[in-house]
């Protein structure tokens, strides 16, 4: 006896999207068949809209024919409910199948018509819900890893895009694009740089808050919330699939890929604070040093004794000796900052390194261009494509390292904004933790210790910059 002559019958619905769902059914049926040793003599394909709507499906009608003059004697589909969607197609397929002994095998599980075993099966498939409710989600499933390995998004769109539907030429719907969203993409850049220059969190928070904008479940935004948001892998442009990076998205990033990693190694440091403190509203407590013993100075807050007014103030938390005046350290400090911001070398100070840059940058474009001129060798015939990819898999690693290298050497980003001409004024609109940030990155501070009751000097607070690699 011949192997049977097999037929692959595929239908997707609307449900499920797009003509890949099809393409993922005939694999499987594909390889169902070659399991089962099948011939397989020709594949037909639906592309109906509408589960039970009564479509005219032009391809079944073919297939029947295919079956009633005896072409096909075996038939391979994903599932049953494929096959027919209503109890009344499916008794007109049973009387059909049982006529032509047609051999029916089925992905999603074994259906023998030629059985009352079988068609009870059929039957019940057709009319339990909860099983169609299974199938559906392993259809979805099945949609979902096939979305993912085509780099598309899927589910509710995530915070920071809009998803934007797209009509091929006669207006039909062919699918969806993502964009960024304006104003939630803007949020996720700014919240970004603003952690990455040193705010902690819960300043971030605090920022977005007062602007008025809100999370994407509608709530003012919390530490957690906003955590969640920034660690997407999707925000650079990476598609995940059940919790791996499995490749690129098919839509545009909002942070680059370096920016992200740096935001995700900084969340995700252990020595991290998470504990949300009070807030800072000393702008060096904790930052400048005791002169008299080398303790941390803390800030505080102005009060009354009795008749007596104290200013806000810093003092030693180690020997409780030294006191000063806050306002008038800040002032001190402050001008000191703008004034070195100001200075055209300034961009130096957050870690740039000229020599090293400028070096990294040579060296990465020599890589760049020995990597064109092989490609115009290739492109003219001058070597082979095998040659061709030694080259660059040699040079490729080589272009990496230089690309790190150039990397290290810049400054933050975050930070070159603070310097140059309108240092002044970038410095007014700093937030605290901003500021906090940038002072700890440049210079130590020192509040020596003065005579009882002189009144305050600019000498008293000792600036030390730190040595710039
Ligand atoms: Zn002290």
């Amino acid at each position: 006896m011949n192997p049977p002559t097999a037929a692959i019958y595929a239908r997707i619905s609307s449900d499920d999207g797009s003509a890949l769902g099809v393409t993922r059914q005939i694999e499987d049926c594909t390889a169902l068949a070659t399991k089962r040793g099948w011939a397989i003599s020709g594949t037909f394909v639906d592309n109906d809209v509408s589960a039970s709507s009564g479509v005219r499906r032009p391809e079944y009608e073919r297939l029947i024919e295919a079956i009633k003059t005896g072409k096909v004697n075996a038939l391979v589909v994903w599932d049953v409910d494929r096959l027919t969607r209503t109890p009344s197609e499916l008794e007109q397929f049973i009387g059909l199948a049982d006529a032509h002994q047609i051999a029916l095998a089925s992905v999603g599980g074994e259906v023998d018509l030629a059985t009352p075993q079988g068609r009870l099966t059929a039957r019940i498939k057709g009319s339990v819900a909860r099983h169609e409710v299974e199938q559906s989600s392993r259809r979805l499933k099945r949609k979902f890893l096939e979305r993912a390995e085509a780099g598309k998004s899927h589910g509710k769109v995530a915070y920071g895009y809009v998803r934007e539907p797209l009509f091929d030429d006669s207006g039909v719907l062919a699918g969806y694009v993502e964009r960024t969203h304006p104003v939630h993409a803007e949020v996720i850049r700014s919240a970004t740089d603003h952690l990455l220059a040193g705010e902690p969190l819960r300043a971030v928070v605090a920022t977005l808050n007062a602007a008025g904008t809100m999370s994407p479940s509608g709530k003012p935004w919390s530490g957690t919330t906003l955590r969640q948001v920034l660690l997407r892998e999707r925000n650079a442009g990476r598609r995940v699939h059940q919790g791996q990076v499995i490749g690129k998205g098919q839509w545009p990033a909002i942070v680059d890929e370096d920016t992200f990693d740096r935001l995700v190694a900084m969340l995700r440091d252990p020595r991290r604070r998470t504990n949300s403190g009070s807030e800072v509203v000393h702008l060096l407590s904790g930052i400048a040093k005791c002169g008299r013993c080398g303790g941390a100075m803390r800030g505080a807050p102005a009060n009354r004794t009795g008749n007596k007014r104290q200013p806000r103030a810093y003092f030693c938390a180690s020997c409780y000796k030294v006191r000063r005046k806050a306002d008038s350290v800040d002032e001190v400090v402050e001008g000191v900052v703008v004034a070195r911001l100001s200075r055209p070398d300034a961009v130096g100070l957050f870690g740039g390194n000229p020599d090293a840059m400028r070096r990294a940058r040579d060296e990465a474009s020599a890589i760049e261009s020995r990597m064109e001129i092989a490609a115009d060798q290739f492109a003219d015939g001058a070597i082979t494509g095998p040659q061709l990819e030694r080259i660059t898999a040699k040079l490729k690693p080589q272009l990496e390292v230089a690309r790190a290298r150039l990397r290290e050497s810049e400054p933050a980003p975050e930070m070159q904004e603070l310097t140059g001409p309108k240092a002044g004024e970038s410095w007014r609109q700093a937030t605290i933790d901003r500021k906090r940030a940038v002072i700890e990155a440049i210079m130590t501070i020192t509040i020596l210790p003065s005579g009882a009751g002189k009144s305050f000097d600019a000498s008293q607070v000792k600036i030390d910059w730190t040595a710039t690699r």
